[in-house]
């Protein structure tokens, strides 16, 4: 039953990072006015903004000027429910809970943003940054319990995860010859090696190039597109971030596997 009502909750605070996906890039304030139309402006009636149902039930359309409803907007919806049971079940009711589904939202929000405007807002990378920071010496102060990364490595993690894509950045660009990422997605690897730590954000940046780099494969071999294509990466970072953060040790334990099955 709790299950249940968390997820409900979470499908609401989807509803919520749904908005801030469309404003946040467009600095418009999240909080008003409520939620509208993109295409008609009309603002949405209560009845008619039930996260995923009402999509289901208007038949994906906008219910005044029936302009088709983006996938989107049920997909987050339900990541935003899917992914607070998870973090329930990882964290338990506590602070840590709080901290790291910040994190994880925030995560979600630069996929969506990266993938459709090639952008990562500085508010978000750079507040985030400073909760991740934060957290870590609360943690280090023993003030809270249960976060799993102190003062060293989070700096460490920023100046590591930072520096590290400062680097694939200038690979990628002596081997493909377009500028394929940016400072977005430098202070990004920051922000996720701040929360995550070094080692963890290490782990990230690898699985997001093996990620990108098999899509990228994908779309010139199957889709014939040019391979000058450039490839949002923060929409490739910010879930192995949220991937990483659940499964680092079951990720860590597979890539020895993998190392050592290779050397033998
Ligand atoms: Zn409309």
């Amino acid at each position: 039953m709790e299950l249940v009502a968390l997820f409900v909750a979470g499908l609401a605070i989807g509803s919520f990072l749904n908005v801030c996906i469309y404003r946040v890039p467009r600095r418009m304030s999240v909080l008003s006015p409520s939620s509208h139309c993109p295409a008609c402006k009309t603002s949405i009636p209560a009845r008619q903004n039930i996260p995923v149902l009402s999509f289901l039930l208007l038949k994906r359309k906008c219910g005044h000027c029936g302009a088709v409803i983006h996938w989107r907007y049920p997909l987050v919806e339900l990541l935003g429910g899917a992914l607070l049971l998870l973090s329930y079940l990882e964290f338990g009711f506590s602070f840590a809970l709080f901290f790291y589904y910040a994190f994880v939202c925030a995560l979600v929000v630069v996929t969506f943003i990266d993938q459709e405007l090639r952008v990562i807002p500085d508010r978000i990378n750079l507040s985030f940054m400073l909760i991740g920071l934060g957290g870590s010496v609360l943690s280090q102060l023993r003030v809270v319990s249960g976060l799993g990364v102190e003062v060293i490595p989070s700096v460490l993690g920023i100046v590591i995860g930072g520096g590290s894509l400062t680097l694939v950045a200038y690979l990628y660009l002596k081997v493909s010859g377009v500028e394929g990422m940016g400072g977005g997605d430098v202070k990004l690897a920051a922000m996720i090696g701040a929360f995550l730590g070094w080692k963890a954000v290490l782990l990230v940046i690898f699985i997001a190039a093996l990620g990108g780099s098999i899509l990228g494969l994908a779309l010139v071999l199957i889709f014939r597109m040019s391979r000058r294509t450039p490839i949002p990466f923060g929409s490739f970072m910010a879930p192995a971030g949220i991937v990483v953060l659940f499964y680092q040790d079951s990720l860590l334990e597979l890539f020895s596997a993998l190392s050592s099955a290779r050397a033998g």
